[in-house]
C-alpha cells in the first residue's frame, strides 16, 4: 500500500491495528539484537581447526623459529597469501596484528605525527586535519578520527560509491582534507561494490589531493561475497601505480570474519614510501606480530582456492540470514512508499532508509518492544543524520528463527512510526 494515496480514515484504521500488533509484541517481553556486525558461532566454527593445527611445528619454511621475536612486517607466507588476497605482491605487504583497525588507527597517528613522507609531511605541521567520510558509513572509522582530532566531512555515497564529483571539488578547494575513508566491496552498511569508474577516480585522486592525502582503503570485505555473481572490485593498487599514484592510498584488510573475528590477523598493503615511515614508526612500538597465529593462518587458508571455498561456507550460513530479513522486507513493504534499502550480495550489512525524521523513532519503538537495533545516526559523522533516516540492520549474528521475530518486529515498528507521522 502507498501511504501517500492513502485516506486519512485509511490511516487511523492502520495506526490502530498496527498499535494493536505492536502491543502484542510488547507483551511477548522479546529480547533480540539486530546491532551487531558478528559472525555467528556456527560461521566461527567454520575455523576450529586452527586450534592444534600447527601440532607442534613453529618453524616455517625459512626455518624461523615462529616462537620467538622478530619479523616486524609478517612472515613471508603470510605476506604471499594476503597479497593474492588483496591483489598486490608481497613485498607490498604488511602482516601485523589481530585486525585491521589497530593498523587503520596506527597508520592515522603515524602520519599525524610524524609524516609518511618525512619529518615535514607530518599532517599535525600543517593547521587543521579533515577527513571525508562517504555516508552511510562505518562508525569505527569516524570515531577514530574524531579521538585523534580529525574532522570529518560528509560525502554522498550512491549505488556506485561515494560521488566523486563532490570528492574531486572537495580535495581541491580545501588542501587540510588529508584523506577519505573507502569499504570500497560490500561497503559498511549499504553493501554496494564501487565500480570501475569509481575506482579509476580514486587512482587519480592523488593529482588533484597533493601529495600528504591518503585513501583509507578498507577492504574489509574482499572475498565475503554471497553469491557467486557478486561483482568484483577493480585493482586500485594496479590503477595507482599506472597512474604513478601509489604513495596515495593505504589498503587494509583482515580475517576478522574470514575465521575467528579479534583472534584474526590483520595486514595492509602499500607502496614502499608508506610501508618503510610505518616499519619505522611500527619499530618503536613493538618487537613484532604473532607469528604463531599468523601460521596457523597460512597453514589453514593455504591458498586462495582453499580460502574461496572456505568463504562459500560461509555464505551458505550467511545467506539464509540475509534472505529471512530481505524476504520479509519485500513481502510487507515493496509495492509501498515507506522505505528504501539494500539487497547487497555480499559484506555484514542492509542499510535501510525511512522516510526523514523517522529513524530515532523507529529504533526506539523497537528497543521498547525488546528488538536493539544500531542507534541513530551512528553510520553518520559525530552520530548525526541530518536526515534521521538512515538505519543499519545486522543480520550475522541471531538465529534465523530470532531473526525473522525481530525483522517482523521492526517492519511493525516502521509502519506504525511512519502511519503516524503521515497523520501528524
Ligand atoms: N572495517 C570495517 C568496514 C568493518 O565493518 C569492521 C568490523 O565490523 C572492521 C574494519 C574491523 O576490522 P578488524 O576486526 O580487522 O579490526
Amino acid at each position: 500500500m502507498r501511504l501517500s494515496q492513502a485516506a486519512p480514515q485509511q490511516l487511523r484504521e492502520l495506526e490502530q491495528s498496527l498499535s494493536e500488533q505492536y502491543q502484542a509484541f510488547q507483551t511477548a517481553k522479546l529480547n533480540l539484537d539486530l546491532t551487531r556486525g558478528k559472525p555467528s558461532a556456527e560461521q566461527l566454527s567454520l575455523s576450529n581447526e586452527l586450534d592444534g593445527i600447527l601440532n607442534g611445528d613453529y618453524r616455517d619454511s625459512s626455518g624461523t623459529d615462529l616462537r620467538n621475536y622478530g619479523g616486524l612486517d609478517g612472515l613471508p607466507e603470510a605476506k604471499q597469501l594476503f597479497a593474492d588476497m588483496l591483489g598486490v605482491s608481497a613485498e607490498d605487504i604488511l602482516v601485523g596484528g589481530n585486525g585491521s583497525l589497530p593498523m587503520m588507527y596506527f597508520s592515522l597517528q603515524t602520519a599525524l605525527s610524524q609524516g609518511l613522507a618525512g619529518k615535514d609531511s607530518a599532517w599535525n605541521l600543517q593547521g587543521p586535519v579533515k577527513f571525508l567520510a562517504p555516508v552511510p558509513g562505518y562508525d569505527r572509522h569516524f570515531t577514530a578520527c574524531q579521538h585523534l582530532g580529525i574532522e570529518l566531512i560528509p560525502v554522498a555515497m550512491n549505488e556506485h560509491g561515494p560521488d566523486m564529483d563532490q570528492v574531486e571539488a572537495l580535495v581541491q578547494a580545501d588542501p587540510s582534507i588529508k584523506g577519505i575513508w573507502c569499504v570500497p566491496r560490500f561497503s559498511n552498511p549499504t553493501g554496494i561494490v564501487y565500480s570501475d569508474e569509481v575506482v579509476a577516480r580514486m587512482a587519480k585522486l592523488g593529482h588533484i589531493a597533493g601529495e600528504h592525502f591518503r585513501i583509507f582503503w578498507d577492504n574489509a570485505y574482499a572475498v565475503h561475497s554471497l553469491d557467486d555473481n557478486a561483482p568484483a572490485l577493480a585493482n586500485l593498487f594496479e590503477l595507482c601505480k599506472s597512474a604513478g599514484t601509489e604513495d596515495s592510498v593505504l589498503i587494509f584488510g583482515s580475517t576478522s570474519k574470514i575465521t575467528f573475528a579479534g583472534a584474526g590477523v590483520g595486514f595492509m598493503a602499500a607502496s614502499a614510501n608508506n610501508l618503510n615511515a610505518l616499519k619505522d614508526a611500527l619499530g618503536f612500538s613493538t618487537i613484532g606480530p604473532d607469528k604463531v597465529n599468523q601460521y596457523r593462518h597460512v597453514k589453514f587458508l593455504k591458498d586462495q582456492a582453499t580460502l574461496t571455498a572456505h568463504m562459500q561456507k560461509h555464505a551458505a550460513i550467511m545467506k539464509p540470514r540475509f534472505d529471512a530479513v530481505l524476504e520479509q522486507l519485500n513481502a510487507e513493504l515493496a509495492d509501498g512508499d515507506i522505505a528504501s534499502w539494500t539487497a547487497p550480495q555480499g559484506g555484514y550489512f542492509i542499510s535501510l532508509d525511512t522516510r526523514p525524521g523517522l529513524a530515532k523513532q523507529v529504533i526506539q519503538l523497537a528497543a521498547d518492544a525488546g528488538v536493539k537495533l544500531t542507534p541513530a545516526g551512528a553510520t553518520f559523522p559525530y552520530g548525526k543524520d541530518p536526515e534521521d533516516r538512515n538505519i543499519r540492520i545486522a543480520p550475522s549474528f541471531p538465529s534465523i528463527e530470532d531473526l525473522k521475530q525481530a525483522t517482523a518486529v521492526f517492519i511493525t515498528c516502521l509502519k506504525l512510526a511512519t502511519v503516524r507521522q503521515a497523520l501528524a
